[in-house]
């Protein structure tokens, strides 16, 4: 056995709500009723990725609960990710419309504040707290998933800057995103140093040379994008990172994307719905819910263990794997569970979000990484392969 690994590995330690922490989650849900009760939003399955709001984005951003993590110095809140997870958990928990800032405030804020230049900083960080600036995530293509570092996006060398050309796929958000980062090759492939010669490049999806191609999904909605790069000129200042770094900057954006809550609640409107059911049915309880509750008990722990880990700068992207696998697993079965709850031709307010949460459920398991994938990870991280 390798020695280096320990429970750790697997799971940091677990942090319980300090008083601060309690006292935000009574304010978060407080205004999350009220918001309900004013019509505001309906609650929603996957709402992180596909319900698109920005005036419900703004009203967050009033109340500080955007950019928490982002230091005042740049126009964010200076809280620990800790307390940003308590908000997040929350506006999951009642499927509230985050998709507009979601990518922005979980992984592009934390790479521009590791990576980005003083000028990136100053430029972006402010409009991403406010709620005034959405992003994108501009990794895959459509022959490079789990394998990014074959990405075919290529970027040369012009006067004062780069040209970049290539085809993004399953761009979420792209279509009313302002920017994103384009992951691409800026030198030649070396077989054997495949992770090398790759480099981020902030785009602005308005440059000229950008196209924006929808791709609707089966259930008829529009979140999905084809982005086609026509040697779009990029200049120095928005290339992120150092030319050749690429590899480190999209590995440490995964470690922020795996891990939040929104790994097992995007169908936790679903589930209170299944409870909701079941008591006014008065229906013998289910055991498959209380098994349910009991899985998503200890994904909030894991995710919170995360999130401390995170907060302590320690590595965490075994773990993170481990929640992403187990969550998006537990999601899924949420929404199969319920479907076997319908009854046939009935359409009320909940089969519709049954049915909802069941088309988008093949996504759960392969955005962010496959579950086959994410268990090659853990495997290495235990020092398996
Ligand atoms: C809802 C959704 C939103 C998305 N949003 C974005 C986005 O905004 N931006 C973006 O860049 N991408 C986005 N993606 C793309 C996502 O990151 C890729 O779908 C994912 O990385 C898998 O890549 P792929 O689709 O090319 O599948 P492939 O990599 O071709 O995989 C196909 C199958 O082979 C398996 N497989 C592949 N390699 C291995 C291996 N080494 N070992 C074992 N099995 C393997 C996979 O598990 C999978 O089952 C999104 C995807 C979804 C579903």
């Amino acid at each position: 056995m390798p020695t280096t690994v320990s429970a750790a590995t697997i799971s940091p330690s677990v942090i319980t709500d300090t008083p601060q922490m309690a006292t935000l989650r009574a304010e978060v849900r407080d205004f999350l009723t009220e918001e309900i009760a004013a019509g505001a939003f309906r609650p929603t399955p996957d709402s992180w990725l596909s319900r698109w709001d920005e005036d419900f984005s703004r009203k967050l951003a009033a109340r500080g609960w955007l950019g928490m993590t982002i230091p005042t110095e740049y126009g964010g809140h200076g809280r620990t990710f800790l307390e940003r997870f308590v908000v997040t958990e929350e506006l999951l928990a009642v499927g509230a419309p985050v998709a507009a800032h979601w990518i922005a405030d979980r992984q592009i804020a934390p790479s521009l504040l590791r990576f980005g230049t003083e000028e990136q900083k100053q430029a972006f960080l402010p409009r991403i707290a406010a709620g005034d600036m959405y992003w994108g995530i501009g990794m895959s293509e459509p022959d490079s998933g789990s394998d990014l570092a074959s990405v075919r996006t290529r970027g040369v060398p012009v006067e004062g800057g780069w040209r970049v050309t290539g085809t993004k796929v399953w761009t979420s958000g792209a279509h009313e995103a302002d920017a994103f980062f384009a992951l691409a090759r800026t030198a030649p492939l070396d077989p054997q140093h495949r992770h090398q010669g790759l480099s981020q490049f902030i785009v602005d999806l308005h440059s000229e040379g950008v196209e924006i191609r929808p791709i609707v999904s089966m259930n008829g909605e529009h979140h999905f994008n084809e982005v086609h790069l026509n040697e779009v000129f990029i200049p120095d200042n928005r290339v992120l990172g150092e030319i050749g770094s690429g590899w480190t900057g999209v590995t440490s954006e995964l470690a922020y994307e795996r891990s939040g809550p929104e790994r097992y609640l995007s169908t936790f409107p679903v589930y209170a719905g299944l409870l909701d059911q079941a008591r006014a049915e008065r229906a013998s309880v289910d055991s498959r819910l209380g098994a349910t509750a009991g899985r998503l008990f200890g994904l909030h722990q894991m995710s919170r263990a995360v999130a401390g880990a995170l907060e302590r700068h320690e590595q965490a992207d075994v773990a993170a794997s481990v929640v992403k696998v187990l969550g998006t697993l537990t999601e899924g079965d949420i929404a199969e569970d319920a479907h076997l709850a319908t009854i046939p031709g009935r359409d009320d307010e909940f089969d519709q979000l049954v049915h909802l949460a069941l088309s988008h459920r093949p996504g759960f398991t392969l955005r962010g990484g496959t579950v086959e994938v994410l268990r090659g990870v853990i495997a290495r991280g235990l020092g398996l392969r």
